[in-house]
Formats: structure tokens, C-alpha cells, sequence
């Protein structure tokens, strides 16, 4: 029975419960309607709550440490200056459409993160996302189909905003632009092409989230009042809202749809100057002190009395300067669980500016995920339960900095996303046939084995071997309503 469904896939970039299912519900009629017929909950997200790598572990079922991805950026070995930036050929495990591929399924999968460059996957359409160059490369495959992408959007399809800027009007035409491009080609491809599963991911939420959440959210602690932005999220909103209502006109009675964000948003109260905070705890140490702000690879370091320095970002990396792992390493190597101990107790009695104890939270990558494959940092560090943003950049007057370092940028991200499930035959799904609609304990790596569950598969012998390595599992209460 199942089998026969098609299944779709709507990714919401850095959508909050807390927006779309309390503050702004009831201004949007379709999602709405999906929510009072559907199942709905908050979804759990990954450790660190950022876009590179939540999506692939929502579409893998597998934990960052064995992605082997922290981030967007990674240090390139022990180096000290050396670093790359993910995509999508970093990625090694298999995606759900990659799977459903071996099986037959066809899939549509438009600006999946990390999507560039596009992988070649037999039985699918794929567009990639918002990390591509530009509209001058091969972003599609099969490569034939980015002339008909940029056909429907008027030859100009855009995939992402420049938002980190103070130019905002700008910032908002091109966000409205960008989605509904995204949309149109969403809704050509849903109509001109073969698919069983279908996912796209649209980057506007988190540009919107980034650079106007001081003008719509009065609890931000730099809340800017009756600018012509007070409404900006509300209208966003219901432009995606109206999208989607007409992208589920298009995929018919016999698709289940799924609304699915990746971590949520909320506002920030500031950045904290990790380098600065270790230069005065004794950790790090500059042949010449930066007597402007500079960023971290500019700065001096004298290597040889540094024994960790931190990465700037949503959360901070730490690293340690171990002997025989860097070049300079100063560390014993066996002294290195003994300094992480004392360094994370250190992290945890840091006060804010108010001088309030932060509540930070310490992650050891191996202990988290089990195995942490790729270019780890040795400790992740969420300030203040990621209120506060982490800064790498030095050369500040203050730990404490009340805009962010690498350009205008009003939130932060949070550890819950939005899980949302919609079945337009079933008027009123409900938990375990008792009328429950809110799932609870939904975690980001159970989306990719409950998906493949739901297509039933019929014809695999052993139905495992489909979920060997998933770190996620099914949900079978939604499982159970769906069939
Ligand atoms: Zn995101």
C-alpha cells in the first residue's frame, strides 16, 4: 500500500516551533491546515545546530561525527592556517534519494545543503544549493536540465542572499525574489519530472532569521521598535505559505508531505571573544599584541607557549597545540584528556557582561557521537546556551562584543527545528489512533529512516541492511498514523 505514495520533503531553513506553530499560525492558512490534519512536534537537532551538517544528517540518518562534518569551515589536518570549506563531495555517506536510487525510486532534489557540486545520482533530478558559485556552473544533474532551471526562472536563478550587509532593503527584494524563484522551479520540476520522493530546501528563513530578527522580535535584547521590518517575518511567512499551498495542489492527494526545519532561530545578545578570554586565561599567546581587530589567522601567535586557541561562529571550536599532532604542539599528548578537563570546568564558571554565569555547555566530539571521523576540533563549546555567538577575531577592546564580528547579524541558532507531517488523505491523522497530534522526542536523524520505512521497499531481502550506521530510527507512532 504504502509503496505506492509518493513523498515529499519541504526544508525550511532555521525555522523555530515558536514561529511557525505559535506566533505566526494563525496568519498562515495552508500550514495552517496542514497542521490541524497532520502531526506535528519539535524536531531535535544535531550537535552543532548549524546547516552544514544537520540537512545530511536529517538525510543520511547519521550523526556529524561519522559525516565527519562540524560546520560549514574545517581546519585542514593539525595545521594552524589551513582550512577548507564543505561540499558536497565531502559528504560520503548515502542520502535517502541515493539509496531509494539503487531500488528504482526517482527522486527531485532542489538545493539540499551541502549540493554543490551536483552529485551524479542515476534516477534523479537535482538542483544544488545555496553554497553554489553561481549561475555560470554546471549546478544541475543531469546537466541538461539547468537550461530549463533558468528558463522558469528568468534567467537568473538565485541561490542565495548577500545578508550580512546593512543595505537591508536590499537584502529583503532579493530574499522575496530568490524564494519565489525557488518555488517556481520547484513547482515545474514537481510537474515535468519522474519522482517518487521529492525535497527542496529553501535558504530565505535563515537570511530573514539573520538579518531582521532585531526588528520583529520585541524580547531581542536590541530590539529596534516600528521600523517599516516590525512585520517582516509575517510577511515572509505567508509568502512561503501561500507557496506551499500551491505546491501541494501539485503534488496531489497521494503525496505525504513533510514541513521539516533544521535547528531553530532566536535572537542574540552578543559575541564572546573566545581567543581574547584563552589570551587571558594564560592559553594563548601573541608575539605582538593585535592592537586592532584582526582576524585570527592575521594575528602573531607565538606557537610555542599557545596551548589552544578557538574558532569564531555559531558555537566555538577549541583546539589544543599538542606535541607531535602540531607542528608547535606544546601539549604532552597525555596531558591532553587532563587539560580538556580542567579547560571545559574553566569554559563552564565564565560570566556574561552582567557579570551572570553563562550557561555553557562543553561537547567532546568522540564522547557525543561515538566516533568522530574527518577534522574535529577537541572541544565544541555552545556560550550561554548559544545566546552568545563566539567570535574569533581579536584585537577587541571587551570580551564582550554587542555586534557580531563578520557583519551585521541579529540571531542565533537554537536546538529545535520543526517537524511537521501532512497527509491530504487523512483529514485528521492522529498518534496512535487517540487523537494525539504532537509528536515528542523527534530527533533530526530519525527523518531519513522513517522516510525509507514509509517507502516500504518492497523486494529488499533484508531490511537492515537499509539502516546499517543510521544513528536515527524510525518513528514508528508516525509510521503507524500514516498507514
Ligand atoms: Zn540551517
Amino acid at each position: 500500500m504504502m509503496m505506492k505514495r509518493k513523498i515529499a520533503v519541504i526544508g525550511l531553513d532555521s525555522v523555530p516551533p515558536e514561529m511557525m506553530f505559535q506566533k505566526l499560525l494563525d496568519k498562515l492558512p495552508n500550514i495552517k491546515r496542514m497542521y490541524e490534519r497532520g502531526i506535528h512536534g519539535s524536531l531535535e537537532t544535531c550537535h552543532p545546530p548549524i546547516t552544514v551538517p544537520a540537512w545530511m544528517v536529517m538525510m543520511t540518518g547519521k550523526n556529524p561525527g561519522k559525516l565527519g562534518i562540524y560546520g560549514f569551515r574545517h581546519r585542514r589536518g593539525f595545521s594552524y592556517n589551513d582550512g577548507y570549506i564543505v561540499n558536497s563531495t565531502s559528504v560520503k555517506e548515502k542520502t535517502v534519494w541515493e539509496i531509494l536510487s539503487e531500488h528504482g525510486k526517482s527522486s527531485i532534489v532542489l538545493g539540499v545543503p551541502p549540493g554543490y557540486p551536483p552529485k551524479q545520482v542515476k534516477n534523479c533530478n537535482i538542483v544544488s544549493c545555496f553554497i553554489t558559485p553561481g549561475i555560470e556552473k554546471t549546478f544541475t544533474h543531469p546537466q541538461e536540465l539547468k537550461d530549463e532551471v533558468l528558463e522558469v526562472s528568468g534567467g537568473n536563478y538565485i541561490f542565495d542572499v548577500t545578508f550580512r550587509t546593512e543595505n537591508r532593503e536590499k537584502i529583503k527584494e532579493e530574499l522575496f525574489e530568490m524564494t519565489s524563484k525557488r518555488f517556481d522551479v520547484a513547482e515545474y520540476l514537481a510537474q515535468t519530472k519522474p519522482w517518487d520522493f521529492f525535497v527542496m530546501h529553501e535558504i530565505g528563513f535563515d537570511r530573514l532569521h539573520h538579518a531582521f530578527w532585531k526588528f520583529f522580535d520585541p524580547s531581542h535584547p536590541k530590539y529596534v521598535k516600528g521600523t517599516q521590518y516590525e512585520k517582516l517575518d509575517e510577511e515572509y511567512y505567508r509568502f512561503v505559505d501561500e507557496r506551499i499551498g500551491r505546491l501541494l495542489e501539485i503534488f496531489g492527494e497521494e503525496c505525504i508531505t513533510f514541513l521539516l526545519s533544521d535547528h531553530g532561530s532566536k535572537g542574540m545578545s552578543g559575541a564572546f571573544c573566545v581567543n581574547q578570554w584563552l589570551e587571558a586565561e594564560g592559553y594563548l599567546r601573541f608575539k605582538k599584541k593585535p592592537q586592532t581587530v584582526l582576524d585570527f589567522d592575521k594575528a602573531e601567535v607565538d606557537w610555542e607557549r599557545t596551548s589552544a586557541w578557538g574558532w569564531g561562529g555559531y558555537y566555538a571550536r577549541i583546539f589544543f597545540n599538542v606535541r607531535g599532532r602540531e607542528k608547535n604542539g606544546v601539549i604532552d599528548p597525555e596531558r591532553l584528556e587532563d587539560e580538556k578537563k580542567k579547560l571545559s570546568q574553566k569554559i563552564s564558571s565564565i560570566k556574561d557582561n552582567s557579570g551572570r554565569k553563562m550557561k555553557n555547555l562543553v561537547l567532546e566530539p568522540e564522547r557525543i557521537y561515538g566516533v568522530a571521523s574527518g577534522d574535529k576540533p577537541d572541544l565544541m563549546v555552545y556560550f550561554d546556551d548559544l545566546n552568545w555567538r563566539s567570535a574569533g577575531t581579536v584585537g577587541h577592546p571587551s570580551l564582550y562584543l554587542f555586534e557580531n564580528d563578520t557583519g551585521p547579524d541579529d540571531s542565533v541558532h537554537s536546538m529545535n527545528g520543526i517537524f511537521l507531517v501532512y497527509d491530504p488523505k487523512k483529514r485528521d491523522l492522529s498518534l496512535d489512533g487517540n487523537g494525539a497530534k504532537e509528536l515528542e522526542g523527534a530527533r533530526i536523524e530519525d527523518i531519513a529512516p522513517t522516510l525509507l520505512e514509509l517507502f516500504g521497499l518492497d523486494g529488499v531481502k533484508d531490511k537492515k541492511e537499509l539502516f546499517v550506521g543510521m544513528d536515527g530510527r524510525t518513528l514508528s507512532s508516525v509510521i503507524r498514523a500514516l498507514d
